[in-house]
């Protein structure tokens, strides 16, 4: 007797690297090892007070049972108002589907739309996740490497060059992990322009949107055109802007012949996402959003120290992020590949970081700011001694 073997669906998938390494720093730290962990992309605050009360509000009183699938009517609600007040495009509550987690989401987009002979593309350094489900669903992945001098922004010519008649969605996640590029209005609008001339499906993956800096502005795809509207499916959620990671809790609007049918999908795989946490979610939407401007000041206080003391090690460069947490360092001029860089920093000096090549990119490694100033400093003075002694 054997046992049989998988679907090769399972064995083409690697990893979440982010995760893994998180786990590891996480694992280290419980051991004693004093670790400074750039590693994922996790607020270090805690959630809000009325967010938390609302969900164990709901809980103590048996707030236990399946919802809709799709969510509760309320929340939808709350969402199709959120949309129309900060992103100005028009969602009906059905056309809202809230999952477990954008990154859920995600794969419910992707798995709804993409099929064997489908091309995605997909700017790089991209979010790990995305080839990775799209592999999933059976379609291949098409990378686009953007370059640094263009603040890692996919541009309308590189885009018309990688369309093919096998291109059926492109990917677009701004404000961006891990390159804290922030598309203009304009940019956007030119890229669309281009995917719309093919009648590219676009995922707009929004969920970093409150995390913008200086002059930076987020905008939504989905509130440019009738078009694009009707070819854009967005994504946000709560892990981020309301430190709600561990709540799993995203979500998706799009057009109402995509909801209806993730909606179909979503009711034979996880059904609704946690009842009471939901009840936290419309909270965090309608209750007070001073948390949400108090931490985006903190991030900025730590992403001008974290970029000045970079910019300050030599042979190390740092790119300034718009937006979201995460600072890529180019470290092309230590010879090594970013798994090699990111292994040994984290065995000789303790730092915990991501390598590129997690995102696509073996000349960078991703540090997270979502940690504490105190951390920051301390791993800091880490990286600089470790890049020193390379030499
Ligand atoms: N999109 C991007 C770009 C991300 O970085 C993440 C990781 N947090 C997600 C989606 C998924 O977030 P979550 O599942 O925690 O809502
Ligand atoms: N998205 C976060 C990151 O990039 C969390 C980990 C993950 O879901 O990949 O670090």
């Amino acid at each position: 007797m054997s046992i049989p073997d998988l679907a090769n669906r399972g064995k083409i998938l690697s990893p979440s690297m982010t995760l893994a390494i998180d786990s590891k720093a996480k694992a280290m730290k419980a051991e004693g090892i004093d670790v400074c962990s750039f590693s994922a992309g996790e607020p270090d605050f805690d959630t809000p007070p009325h967010i938390k009360e609302a969900a164990a509000e709901a809980l103590k009183s048996g707030f236990t049972k399946y919802t809709p699938s799709s969510g509760l009517p309320e929340l939808r609600q709350a969402i199709a108002e959120k949309f129309k007040a900060d992103n100005g495009v028009d969602y009906k509550p059905s056309q809202v589907i809230v999952s477990s987690g954008a990154k859920h989401s995600c794969f419910n987009a992707i798995f709804a739309a993409i099929q064997e002979g489908d091309e995605v593309i997909i700017p790089a350094p991209y979010w790990l996740s995305y080839p990775e489900m799209v592999k999933l669903a059976g379609g291949e992945a098409y990378i686009i490497q953007t370059k640094e001098e263009n603040g890692f922004k996919l541009t309308p010519d590189e885009l018309r060059e990688a369309i093919s008649p096998k291109s059926k969605m492109l990917v677009l996640n701004t404000p961006g992990n891990p390159t804290g590029a922030v598309y203009t209005r304009d940019e956007l609008e030119q890229l669309v322009e281009v995917a719309l001339e093919d009648d590219l499906l676009i995922l707009s993956d929004e969920i970093y949107e409150k995390l913008v800096y200086d002059d930076a502005k987020h905008h939504s795809i989905a509130s440019f055109s009738r078009e694009a509207y009707e070819h854009t499916i967005t994504i946000n959620g709560f892990s981020k802007s309301y430190a709600m990671t561990g709540w799993r809790l995203g979500y998706m609007a799009a057009s109402e012949t995509i909801t209806k049918t993730i909606d179909a999908m979503q009711s034979h795989m996880t059904s609704n996402a946690t009842s009471f946490a939901q009840k936290g979610a419309i909270a965090a939407l309608r209750g007070p959003q001073t948390a949400v401007e108090e931490m985006l000041a903190e991030f900025k206080k730590r992403r001008h120290y974290m970029f000045e003391r970079i910019s300050a090690i030599e042979g190390l460069t740092a790119v300034k992020p718009e937006g979201a947490f995460y600072m890529l360092v180019n470290i092309s001029k230590s010879g090594l590949t970013s798994t090699d860089f990111a292994t040994r920093l984290l065995e000789k000096a303790k730092v915990a970081t991501v390598p590129g090549i997690a995102f696509g990119d073996d000349k960078y490694i991703r540090l997270s700011y979502a940690t504490s100033m105190e951390i920051i400093g301390d791993g800091l003075e880490r990286l600089d001694e470790f890049v020193q002694g390379l030499k």
